[in-house]
């Protein structure tokens, strides 16, 4: 058997590859790479030779292609996976390749690295102890507003994906939905050179995007609940469904 590898690639700075990557980036037989052109940057820049045959691998294929793929893996392959940053599978390609190497028995190992969830947690200063992973939030405003209420009474500490388009909506939601005191912080472009971490209040860091909107990519890390806004949230939303009952 040959292996299936995902392998994170840098979020911003190229410096973060790390030398397993390259390594991977050379010696692999197969790159499944999300966009292909920035697989090929991305060697250009590191210095690296892709030495084997490079497919593209993106949300529209990849259940399509996994197979494929591991059918070389059983052979003997060596199949790279990469996004186009930070690690496969995180809001990313990846998942529908580690699911069918792990119901077909062949080898799947990670070359872990940069990824946008943890560098921003961390730098947050907000608990790391626990915290959860939403992702983007819904578009729809509707649907947004009812993901939100889900959080009210979550007690982790919560990362969600941002952009710059939609920042200044999000912000008023978070406000609406955890009030303009929780504790948050507003990472963008980390690891370039524009990094900046905002840090203060939900009302603190809506007043700053609307008089200086943030451009590039954004994560947004919020503080859970303290445990008397949990009772008092979680005591609300059974009032509503007692009303429902009624
Ligand atoms: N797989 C990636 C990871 O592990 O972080 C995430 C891919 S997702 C399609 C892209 C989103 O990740 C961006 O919209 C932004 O929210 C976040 N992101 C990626 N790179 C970032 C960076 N350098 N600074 C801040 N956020 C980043």
């Amino acid at each position: 058997h040959g292996t299936v590898v995902l392998a994170a690639t840098p979020i911003g700075n190229v410096a973060d590859a790390s030398a397993r990557l390259m390594a991977l980036m050379e010696r692999a037989d197969i790159v499944a790479a999300e966009d292909t052109r920035r697989l090929y940057d991305l060697a250009r820049r590191l210095g690296v030779h892709v030495n084997g045959r490079v497919v593209a691998f993106h949300d529209h294929n990849e259940r399509a292609k996994a197979d494929g793929l591991l059918d070389e893996v059983e052979t003997g392959a060596c199949v790279l996976v990469v996004s186009d940053a930070g690690m496969p599978t995180i809001n990313d390609p990846g998942l529908s390749i580690v699911r069918r190497a792990i119901e077909r028995g062949l080898p799947v190992t990670c070359a872990p690295g940069p990824s946008a969830v943890l560098d921003a947690l961390a730098l947050s200063g907000l608990p790391t102890d626990r915290f959860c992973y939403e992702g983007f939030l819904p578009r729809k405003h509707s649907e947004r507003v009812q993901r939100l209420r889900s959080l009210q009474s979550e007690r982790r500490t919560i990362v969600f994906y941002e952009t710059p388009h939609r920042i200044a909506d999000s912000m008023d939601d978070l406000l609406s939905a955890f009030g303009p005191d929780r504790r948050m912080a507003l990472a963008r472009e980390l690891t370039k050179d524009y990094e900046e971490v905002r840090r203060g209040t939900i009302a603190e860091i809506l007043d700053g995007v609307a008089a200086d909107p943030p451009r590039g990519e954004i994560v947004l890390v919020i503080a859970g609940a303290s445990e008397d806004e949990a009772r008092e949230n979680s005591a609300a939303t059974l009032s509503v469904g007692e009303l429902a009952v009624l």
